[in-house]
């Protein structure tokens, strides 16, 4: 049998469904059920045979119509609902092929426009329970966002060739987190820093590490903090000594990745 498990599957999905809820002490059982879901989004990839201005080449570029936007989407998102004006949505958008150029054939791009948070519980699921009306609210939603995008794209919608499009659903399919969460349990002030799960769980050798954890969306700090909160359970080693180290490895490891671009 393994000595150690480190689970990097979602904070739900590790406690309730991996290792059972039947397996948990209560108390801390009820503690993982609150715990509140971090968002998810929506996002259409597009493939389109036009050319781009290299301007557009700087990252994701987020575009929010005005300074209320992105409140207005979560407030939207606790009601579960979305801004579905193309006027008013906020989006990002990366187009990966203006970086570099040569993952497609001359003339051609790849484009993601992002919007979120796009709510799990938006109009019923996605109508998901019916594939036809899910399938029609996503080409419905995906051409209010791809009409947004042509303020910055003129023409956009009619050079598309190829397109696909990802729901809360998606996600939530491909990646099992729960609710489709982009960013695991949400981080929020209740949810934060030390507030977050610890690397070492209650379950006896079992550990976490990923987005859940302290060092959350930090994907050099989180998978060293799992490691050395092992090493540290293990040798009793002073824990302060570990942060430290733990954050100057991140830092290392941060400028390494930095230089490289
Ligand atoms: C479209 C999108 C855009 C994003 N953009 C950004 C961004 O711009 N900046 C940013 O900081 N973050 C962004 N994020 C968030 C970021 O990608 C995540 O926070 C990060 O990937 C989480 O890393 P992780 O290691 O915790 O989990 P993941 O990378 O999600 O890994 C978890 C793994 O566990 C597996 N798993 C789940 N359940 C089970 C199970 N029951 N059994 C076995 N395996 C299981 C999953 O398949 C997955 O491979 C974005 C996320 C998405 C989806």
């Amino acid at each position: 049998m393994a000595e150690c498990v480190i689970s990097n599957a979602d904070t739900k999905q590790t406690f309730l469904n991996l290792v059972g809820e039947e397996n948990l002490d209560k108390k801390f059982a009820e503690k993982i059920k609150e715990f509140q879901q971090s968002v998810s989004g929506f996002v259409v990839h597009l493939g389109v045979e036009m050319e781009l201005p290299k301007e557009l080449n700087c990252g994701c570029i987020m575009c929010f119509p005005e300074y209320s936007t992105a409140e207005n989407n979560f407030k939207l998102a606790s009601k579960n609902e979305m801004e579905t004006n193309p006027e008013k949505i906020g989006f990002g958008l990366s187009i990966p092929t203006l970086k570099d150029p040569d993952l497609v054939p001359a003339g051609f791009h790849t484009l993601d426009i992002i919007t979120m948070p796009a709510p799990y519980r938006y109009q019923n699921q996605w109508k998901g329970e019916n594939k036809e009306e899910y399938n029609m609210l996503k080409e419905k939603m995906a051409d209010k966002l791809i009409k947004a995008a042509e303020k910055l794209i003129p023409q956009l919608s009619k050079h598309i060739i190829v397109k696909d499009i990802s729901t809360p659903l998606t996600y939530e399919r491909y990646t099992s987190a729960t609710e489709g969460g982009w960013y695991d349990i949400a981080c929020t002030p209740k949810q934060s820093l030390l507030k977050r799960t610890p690397a070492k769980t209650p379950v006896n050798g079992l550990y976490l590490t990923g987005a859940k954890i302290f060092g959350a969306r930090n994907v050099c700090l989180d998978k060293q903090w799992t490691v050395h909160s092992r090493y540290y359970s293990e040798r009793k080693i002073n824990k302060r000594k570990i942060y430290a180290k733990v954050l100057i490895n991140a830092d290392r490891a941060r400028f390494e990745t930095l230089r490289r671009y």
